[in-house]
């Protein structure tokens, strides 16, 4: 079968690899249908984070439809349309059944094994795989795969910054992730969303989610302007969706003390001073998406028409041109891109 490989930073290719085969009865192999380059998979490819091994697979969104399941597998089928977790999780365990699905004590890193591939094996496939009500038509195949990490991540960091009815809500990062977390405060309630952007392009869609506010500054200037929006106050709650230094600060400078910060930007040279936090009186809650949690209300509002987070996706590119895919996303070129198989 095809799929990525990383070698080096800004080095990526499509080659033959192994076809994937059920390792434990607990697995199920997918043929992938769709599948998508990730602002993380940007950090090896700008050489900020070391490779996990030359070469890696590359890719951990994912939607496809199952090609057959080993012996303990019971919820998905020969057949079924499913979509999963950026996280295998076995959905049983403590941590799984308190909603946090990505921290499940038997979690496996999807990216470990690479769904940027004709076909992927998915372990623990109970308990990350959600099997659609049918086989979904042509334009939910984006959207649900939006909801395969982009979406749940959003949706995560919007739950987490606690958006609501009444709740002004601000947004750091208009990435995919980003533009995810205003349409979630939107669906959540929030009355006001302020969007931290520069783009025009994503200024658009993020007005197109719900955003009420474009801020373009950054850093403390951003965070006085989020202030100057809010009576002095700052925001109820901050998505963090960067991972950066300056991000971190600009979405806890954001807030209002009492106030709640959702981080989901993967944290790369954050350093938190504890005395700052001390006196910002915020509650910080976030980390990797248990996107699982909240897969069937994600699958059922892209069923239903309600959301279209597939517009994130602004290139969509065949499988065997990822490496254009990279450097679209890379060069900010595109926000999002949808490889297809
Ligand atoms: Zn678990």
């Amino acid at each position: 079968m095809r799929g990525v490989m990383m070698y080096a930073p800004g080095d990526v290719r499509v080659e033959d690899r192994p076809m994937p085969s059920i390792l434990e009865p607990t697995d199920a192999i997918i043929k992938v249908a769709a599948t998508c380059i990730c602002g993380s998979d940007l950090w090896p490819y700008r050489g900020l984070e070391p490779l996990a091994a030359v070469p890696q697979p590359m890719g951990h969104e994912y939607v496809g439809v199952v090609e057959t399941v080993g012996g303990q597998v019971t919820s998905v089928r020969q057949g079924d349309f499913v979509v999963g977790s950026f996280v295998a999780s076995d959905n049983t365990c403590e941590i799984c059944r308190s909603g946090y699905q990505s921290r499940c004590i038997h979690n496996v890193m999807m990216g470990s094994i690479g769904t940027q591939a004709e076909y992927a094996r998915i372990p623990l496939a109970d308990g990350t795989l959600v099997a659609t009500p049918a086989y979904p038509a042509d334009d939910l195949i984006a959207p649900l795969l939006a909801a395969s990490d982009v979406l749940g991540t959003g949706w995560y960091a919007a739950v987490a910054a606690q958006a609501g009815p009444g709740r002004t809500i601000a947004v750091v990062g208009d990435g995919a992730v980003g533009l995810c977390a205003i349409l979630a405060a939107r669906q959540l309630g929030a009355e006001r969303i302020i969007a931290f952007s520069r783009h025009p392009e994503r200024q658009a869609l993020a007005r197109a989610f719900g955003a009420t506010d474009i801020v373009e500054e950054r850093g403390d200037e951003g965070a006085a302007k989020v202030r100057e929006l809010t009576n002095g106050y700052g925001a109820h709650g901050t998505a963090e969706a960067v991972g950066t230094q300056l991000s971190m600060s600009q979405a806890i400078q954001s807030t209002r003390p009492g106030g709640y910060v959702g981080y989901v930007g993967v944290s790369h040279g954050v350093d938190l001073r504890g005395i700052d936090l001390f006196f910002r009186s915020v509650h910080l809650h976030g980390g990797p998406a248990p996107v699982r949690h909240f897969l069937p209300t994600l699958i059922k509002l892209i069923g239903d028409r309600s959301i279209d987070p597939g517009r994130v996706f602004d290139l969509t590119l065949p499988l065997e041109d990822a490496a254009e895919g990279y450097r679209a996303m890379d060069e900010r070129r595109a926000i999002k891109v949808m490889l297809t198989l």
